[in-house]
């Protein structure tokens, strides 16, 4: 999709299985699962969908879960990457070398583990060889030093091996990552997870990552309870839907099954989602 000065195209990683009532928070089941039916499992179906930005670089937001989890891992969250980063790569017609910088939203395991790849020796190298990787400095500490609630998706494997590499560029604050592509720090689903604000001829898109994971949490109190801080959250989330409305973003949806990017629309007070075809 062409978006002003840029190229805009949302990639799929695949999909994965996540606890419904985990993704929903204190929303009880009877409401959620109308929008986001659960398998035997309790779990339901999420797309893993980072963004291609072509302007003056080319840039990945995100780079999915990758493909070195252990078979357990990969049954107890379902994934299917029957088809992955690399058919859609391949399918835009981009090349893991023609990547010149990786940006990470946060360093959970289903955005970061695409960022690294495991040789048949074992060795750990950057996926993306000719990439540097930006990733917010408080994001890269608090990962780099987990705690017992957040250890199992802090996997050092996704993100140590780019220190060690040389190619890890650290942003201390909501700053501008190429002309017209800039981060601004939410906190709430962690600390300093971030959203991308991608400018150009006077519109707006935005890559809204666990801020609003799916169309379905378009709704305020429609929060994970995977998040750390939920209060912080509902905050930025109340600003940031008002703003969204107002002004027209186009949101891209890093974790909707269905639904690559959209609007959001308000009708009769309730925040809905008008799909664009991308
Ligand atoms: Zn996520």
């Amino acid at each position: 999709m062409h978006f002003g000065d840029f190229e805009l195209i949302a990639l799929s990683d695949g999909t994965l299985r996540l606890d419904g009532g985990a993704m929903f928070g204190i929303v009880p089941k009877p409401l959620w699962e109308k929008r986001a039916p659960a398998d035997d499992r309790n779990r339901i179906r999420l797309g893993m969908r980072p963004l291609l930005v072509r302007g003056k670089k080319t840039m990945i937001i995100d780079a999915g879960i990758g493909g070195k989890l252990d078979a357990k891992s990969a049954a107890i969250y379902g994934v299917d990457r029957t088809r992955h980063l690399d058919h859609a790569l391949a399918d835009a017609g981009v090349a893991r070398a023609d990547i010149d910088l990786v940006l990470a939203s946060h360093l959970r395991f289903d955005h970061a583990g695409g960022f690294t790849v495991r040789d048949d020796d074992g060795t750990l190298r950057p996926a993306f060889a000719n990439a540097r990787y930006v990733v917010r400095q408080g994001e890269w500490e608090d990962a780099t030093h987990p705690h017992e609630r957040n250890r199992a998706s802090y996997l050092q494997e996704n993100f140590a091996p780019l220190a060690a590499a040389g190619v890890l560029d650290l942003v201390a604050g909501d700053e501008t990552i190429m002309p017209g592509v800039r981060v601004v720090r939410t906190g709430g689903h962690t600390m300093h997870h971030q959203i991308v604000m991608i400018e150009s001829g006077g519109r707006t898109a935005v890559f809204a990552a666990d801020l609003m994971p799916t169309t379905a949490h378009a709704d305020l109190p429609w929060i994970m309870s995977y998040d750390l801080y939920p209060m912080d959250t509902l905050a930025f989330k109340r600003t940031f839907l008002r703003e969204a409305i107002e002004r027209n973003y186009l949101i891209f949806f890093e974790h909707d099954p269905d639904i690559a990017a959209g609007y959001l629309r308000e009708s009769n007070g309730r925040v809905y989602v008008e799909p664009v075809g991308i």
